[in-house]
């Protein structure tokens, strides 16, 4: 297939890799956590103890920052279907980068099980696959952990560009649901998708999990906004 279709580097067009070593270089691991409930920072991105409630996400952690080349590589994988075996470097740099964080290290023996973000279905006809399963189902390979697909988006909703952290909140206001023929009680879960910028998404997907009975849910996502 590399002979019908050479890769380039989504940044400089070299041909070889989607990354290539130089650009690689430019990539920002450097990523500055925030509680997600106070959207206040958090130095090891777990949610502050005084702001800890039933069903509030319990943290969350991000590989990389969302800039530059990894911006290109992230609309790429997304918006260009034929690139979708990017993948393979996204998931190379995701688990390179959670891996040698020393939260995420503790919280990967608690062997939990990994739970894509859902696309609306119209979008997913649309576009063909969901990016964030993708990234999941990549992660769960090399980390040896389940995934369950069970989250499940009920309502579309707008896009949460340019929408300020509350109506983020309400535009995605009950719009999960899970799949109640998977049992999650008592499970720890990572939440996995591609960009983390307030937050909003992963907190209301984790709320679902938790009011069906997850002990315990953090954010996992390629990139920091
Ligand atoms: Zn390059
Ligand atoms: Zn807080």
């Amino acid at each position: 297939m590399d002979f019908v279709f050479p890769k380039y580097c989504v940044n400089c067009r070299r041909r070889g890799e989607y990354i290539c070593a130089n650009c690689f270089s430019f990539i920002s691991f450097d990523v500055s956590m925030i509680c997600l409930a106070c959207n206040r920072p958090s130095l090891d991105g777990l949610t502050h103890p005084g702001c800890r409630t039933k069903y509030a996400i319990d943290g969350a952690f991000c590989a990389v920052a969302y800039k530059g080349i990894v911006k290109k590589l992230i609309y790429n994988f997304k918006y260009k279907p034929y690139l979708a075996d990017l993948k393979n470097s996204l998931v190379e740099l995701f688990y390179e980068s959670i891996i040698q964080q020393e939260i995420f290290q503790k919280i990967y023996n608690l062997n939990p099980t990994l739970m894509p973000i859902p696309l609306h279905s119209k979008r997913l006809r649309s576009r063909g696959y969901n990016h964030s399963k993708l990234l999941a189902e990549g992660l769960a390979g090399k980390l040896n952990l389940k995934l369950i697909d069970a989250l499940l988006r009920t309502r579309e909703t707008k896009s949460q560009f340019g929408l300020k952290l509350k109506e983020r909140k309400e535009n995605l206001k009950d719009a999960f649901a899970l799949n109640t023929k998977y049992k999650i009680l008592n499970t720890n879960m990572f939440l996995v998708d591609d960009i983390l910028t307030t937050g909003s998404t992963l907190s209301e997907a984790a709320k679902i999990l938790k009011r069906n009975g997850a002990k315990k849910v953090w954010g996992l996502t390629l990139a920091r906004d």
